[in-house]
């Protein structure tokens, strides 16, 4: 190295050093102190070793340069000194050959860098330079050391606040469940004040000491299988004893040599999520409860019923056993409904409610299908006779009259029950079935209850074939009037006639007494009622023009003809349009009708009276008529039914019957008929009591009009004939 190369290496290496140079000889200490000046940072000169010493203690220096020879304290025993002060301390000696003696002593305490004296400016730089850069070196290193060490309580300081701040617990255990550590927030749900408090401590030491065993099983299941557990739900006892909800994760800790040392752990807190979710769940399930549920009687629904039922029958299947569906149906509830109000109606649905169920298990299941309609489920049936035993209470159960108000109503149900699997093996097809049955009931005389067979089925089948076909047969004009005869057997002369249907199928005829319930309930009466009544007023028309009197020819109408708006304007339009005489028909109402509708009845009949037409009580005797209701109706004649006729004479009950029909027609002045005539002595019974128009098979069939045209002649003619005889 060029000498100007090693004065710029001095100049960088020794710019930031501080010297302290000790030297007692005066002359040598100044020269060199100014030969080096221009490198070092600050130059403190001391006369001897002693004074050396005191200005070491006092100072912070990079390098010591010493003589070896001084008062007081010499260079070799100063040095030991300073270096038990701090042994990495940079010395280098100056010293003259004859000093060779003390180097041993130097070496012994490390010291190795030594200049000849006096001084030489080359060999200060090579010493000084090789000696400032470990110095320089070292400086590095120890700002670098500091500066990493600064990072790293920077970190660490960094990384606890972090734990410190998230918003979840934060915990560590050893391998024995022991907690290590924890943060601040975990801290505080467990009520302690600092997080130093829980090391060395167990879940037994808090306030969920309860939860304690669960949380340390989980803790050894990961620590054993080195699997982490993320999110599980758990609850704790909080200090007030309360509860509150975590999601915990935790996960084996691990040292570096990758060895499970225990577990970490981290908690939040999903209380308020929980509570929220509970009661969404609540609100939930109370809609569900709402789906699912009458609100009136708070029994299940149609939804929950069926869902019953169809599990109720897949555990029937598996198990072998039957169950029973039961439709009940409160009797004539529309006219309590209408009568009384919709409220009264609902408190007496409620009160039947209660009666049902009080009359069930509790494993059965009564639910409400809507309005008076309630179905059973009962299950586990090993007995068919348990079931109607069952439904025999729930008729019975009526018995009671239902106190409302001031009413003491007296009500009666009707039931219909079908067996799974033997009447169906669906929901739909089981509760069709009881319904079915139900009607049964009805159509039986209601207040009962009945159980399905197959005939049932069969018979809807064969309603719903008919409905169809009677709509084609209008069509086709299938259908054709005939006319009975009715013959006054004293007088032995045509009162008049009945209008009757007949309908002849390629399978013969069918009787009215079939279809014509069934095209009621199919809506298709009213078809059939205007297709009659204008057959059967042009035919009259026609009669008469011809010159034949076929008397007052009665025509039969449904109770359903009755209710269809402007029923009497369109019978006297059609009257007219027809040109037959309102005087020269009667129309045949069943008692049924008018007693159900009595105001609007009396009204309409009245209207029908007004424009000359009769009217004749249908089917009299099996109704329930009351006196005083029979005397507001304005009507001509009573038609004693052929139910009566049947047993006459002989039966008392039915000749008990017929004389008072007798009787009350005379002293009501109505016209009096009976129907179902079919013997002579018959004929005589009545003749005798005083009914003298006889209607029936022993007179005359029901016969198409062309044949009513030759009895009506031959008629005439008998009589003519007899009344020849007789003259
Ligand atoms: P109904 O009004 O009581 O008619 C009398 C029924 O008794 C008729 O049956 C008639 O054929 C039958 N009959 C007459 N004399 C005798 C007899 O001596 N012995 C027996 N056993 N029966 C006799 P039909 O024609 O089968 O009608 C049955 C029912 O169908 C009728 O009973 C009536 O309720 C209804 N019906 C018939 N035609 C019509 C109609 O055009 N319109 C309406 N709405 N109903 C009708
Ligand atoms: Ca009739
Ligand atoms: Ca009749």
């Amino acid at each position: 190295m060029e000498l100007s190369d090693l004065i710029q290496e001095m100049l960088k290496q020794c710019k930031t050093l501080d010297l302290l140079y000790v030297e007692d000889d005066q002359k040598i200490a100044e020269s060199t102190k100014e030969m080096l000046s221009p490198f070092f940072q600050s130059i403190t000169l001391a006369h001897d070793g002693l004074d050396g010493l005191k200005a070491y203690k006092n100072g912070q220096f990079d390098i010591v340069l010493t003589d070896i020879m001084m008062p007081k304290l010499d260079g070799c025993s100063l040095s030991r000194k300073i270096r038990e002060m701090n042994p990495k301390q940079a010395i280098i000696v100056i010293s003259a050959f004859e000093e060779m003696e003390y180097f041993r002593e130097f070496i012994e305490i490390g010291i190795s860098k030594f200049i000849p004296k006096p001084p030489e400016f080359k060999h200060l730089l090579n010493s000084f330079i090789s000696t400032a850069i470990n110095i320089n070196n070292d400086k590095k290193i120890i700002l670098l050391t500091k500066a990493l060490k600064k990072d790293l309580d920077e970190n660490k300081e960094l990384l606890k606040r972090i734990i410190d701040t998230v918003p979840i617990r934060i915990f560590w255990k050893d391998r024995q469940s022991r907690y290590l550590g924890c943060n601040r927030l975990f801290a505080q749900d467990a009520g302690l004040e600092s997080e130093a408090d829980f090391i060395g401590k167990t879940d037994y030491d808090f306030s969920w000491k309860s939860e304690a065993p669960d949380y340390i099983k989980d803790d050894h299941g990961v620590m054993t299988s080195g699997i982490k557990k993320l999110h599980i739900e758990e609850k704790q006892t909080k200090e007030d004893g309360s509860q509150m909800w975590l999601s915990t994760s935790k996960v084996p800790l691990m040292d570096s040599n990758g060895n499970i040392v225990g577990i970490l752990g981290a908690y939040s807190d999903i209380t308020a999520q929980k509570e929220a979710m509970n009661a969404i769940q609540a609100a939930r399930d109370e809609l569900g409860y709402q789906a699912q549920h009458d609100p009136l009687t708070d029994l299940p629904n149609r939804v929950l019923y069926m869902d019953r039922l169809y599990h109720a029958m897949k555990k029937a299947e598996r198990s072998q056993k039957k169950l029973a569906v039961m439709f009940i149906d409160l009797d004539r509830f529309k006219q309590i409904n209408d009568s009384l109000g919709h409220e009264t109606g609902d408190i007496i649905v409620q009160l039947l409610a209660k009666r049902l169920s009080a009359i069930l298990r509790s494993e059965d299941t009564v639910a409400r299908f809507g309005g008076d309609e309630f179905t059973v489920l009962l299950e586990d049936i090993t007995d068919i006779s348990a079931v109607a035993e069952i439904a025999s209470k729930m008729v019975k159960a009526m018995d009671e009259p239902f106190d409302i108000d001031d009413h003491h109503l007296h009500l009666t149900l009707s039931a219909g029950v079908s067996i799974y699997p033997d009447d169906g093996d669906t929901a739909e097809i089981l509760i069709r079935n009881a319904d079915t049955a139900m009607y049964r009931a009805k159509d039986e005389g209601r207040n009962a209850y009945t159980f399905y067979s197959k005939e049932m089925t069969d018979k809807t089948l064969y309603s719903m074939m008919i409905a169809k076909n009677i709509r084609t047969s209008l069509e086709l004009k299938e259908f054709e009037v005939y006319y009975q005869p009715q013959i006054d057997a004293v007088e032995n002369k045509v009162l008049g006639l009945e209008a009757l249907i007949r309908w002849k199928t390629a399978n013969g005829f069918i009787s009215p007494a079939v279809f014509i319930p069934i095209a009621e309930e199919a809506g298709l009466i009213h078809k059939i009622g205007e297709f009659v009544f204008s057959q059967a007023t042009s035919q009259i028309a026609k009669w008469y023009e011809q010159g034949y009197n076929p008397g007052r020819v009665a025509i039969n109408l449904s109770a359903i003809e009755l209710q269809k708006e402007n029923f009497v304007e369109s019978i006297i339009q059609r009257l007219s349009d027809a040109k037959c005489k309102s005087d020269w028909i009667e129309l045949e109402i069943t008692e049924g009708y008018t007693m159900k509708h009595a105001d609007v009845a009396i009204k309409m009949l009245q209207r029908l009276k007004d424009v000359g037409i009769h009217l004749s009580i249908d089917d009299f005797g099996t109704g329930y008529s009351s006196l005083s209701y029979l005397q507001k109706l304005p009507i001509h004649k009573l038609k004693i039914d052929q139910s009566f006729v049947r047993d006459i004479p002989g039966n008392p009950n039915s000749e008990a019957i017929v004389q008072s029909i007798i009787f009350l027609a005379k002293s009501m002045q109505f016209d009096i008929i009976a129907e179902g005539v079919e013997t002579q002595e018959q004929q005589n019974y009545l003749v005798s009591k005083g009914c003298s128009a006889i209607q029936g098979y022993y007179n005359a069939k029901p016969m198409p009009a062309s044949q009513i045209e030759v009895f009506l002649q031959k008629y005439d003619k008998t009589k003519n004939l007899l009344n020849s005889t007789e003259s």
